[in-house]
């Protein structure tokens, strides 16, 4: 996930969401192929061979526009595990509980759904189970500007310390307060990210999200929000969307488009039909008992479309 409507808005490109200072000036063709970065952008992938024949190799673009590249998903049929681990100074702050209620209610939900339309090269879909199995506590043990090798340190130092398990089939997420800044381009370049990395062995998939509060005309979509806590809301939208895109393409090798783009990626802050409350705030679905303005997702169905239910 990325950009705001502010940097969408200046940086009108072809590449959707791209990072004009990661890919900028690197234009799609019909013989490049991209492939994603979790950062919502597209990187130019290795030449497949060196004949000129690329397009040949290229993957089928996919009948809904979206294909698959022979890598696992998270798949398990008891649905995806999530972790939280709380970066910073969250004290007194109601994320706590507004992202909590996020993760207990958006499994099962018509939301989460959507990505039930993808699956692996044996065909086993995704099913529609999230369930939130823990949350930490981190006191800036990486202090308050972080590298993205400090943010995996993060992950890892919560797992070799025993106060999470290590478990491939989840996503840890690293939810920094609004003093915390990720160093290669929160608020600039994006506003969450997911990746994966080889911790203590195994596999990790883990994904940063940063406070909105640090740059509300980047990273929310509004500063009057249905919680009552505009940071929190903004993280609700880019959680929904880097676990979408960590299920359906945990590695980086799996589910994305011709561009790099990830299923969340081609429908990101887009909303869809939306409620006004009486506070102006807007809400597009109710999950864990909560509303929600939550960025759609791309159905892998019918063509593919964006949709906030399936
Ligand atoms: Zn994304």
């Amino acid at each position: 996930m990325k950009f705001s409507r502010f940097l969408w808005a200046i940086a009108g490109s072809a590449l959707v969401c791209a990072g004009a200072a990661h890919a900028g000036g690197v234009k799609s063709d019909e013989n490049s192929e991209y492939k994603p970065t979790g950062k919502g952008w597209g990187e130019l992938a290795d030449s497949p061979n060196v004949n000129g024949h690329a397009r040949a190799s290229r993957p089928n673009s996919g009948a809904n526009g979206i294909s698959y590249h022979g890598g696992p998903l998270l798949n398990s049929a008891n649905g995806t595990n999530v972790y939280y681990i709380w970066y910073g100074n969250w004290a007194g702050n109601t994320a706590t509980t507004i992202l909590t209620d996020l993760a207990t209610g958006i499994g099962g939900s018509g939301y989460f759904n959507i990505n039930t339309t993808y699956s692996d090269g044996a065909g086993k879909k995704v099913t529609n189970a999230v369930h939130l199995l823990g949350n930490v506590d981190d006191n800036y043990s990486q202090g308050t500007a972080l590298s993205d090798a400090q943010i995996q340190s993060v992950v890892s130092s919560a797992i070799s310390s025993g106060r999470l398990p290590k478990d491939t089939n989840a996503v840890y997420f690293v939810l920094t307060s609004a003093d915390v800044n990720a160093t290669s381009g929160f608020c600039t370049q994006y506003c969450g990210w997911h990746t994966h990395g080889t911790i203590g062995g195994s596999d990790i998939k883990y994904s940063f999200v940063g406070n909105p509060n640090r740059c509300p005309s980047a990273c929310a979509a509004q500063t009057t929000s249905p919680n009552g806590n505009a940071g929190a809301d903004g993280m609700a939208s880019i959680i929904a969307h880097e676990l979408e895109e960590a299920v359906t393409d945990p590695d980086l090798n799996a589910w994305y488009d011709t561009r790099g783009q990830e299923n969340a990626d081609k429908c990101a802050w887009t909303f869809g039909t939306t409620t006004t409350l009486p506070s102006g705030a807007k809400y597009n679905m109710s999950l864990g008992g909560r509303n929600f303005l939550i960025q759609q997702n791309w159905v892998n169905a019918s063509g593919g479309f964006c949709a906030k239910s399936y």
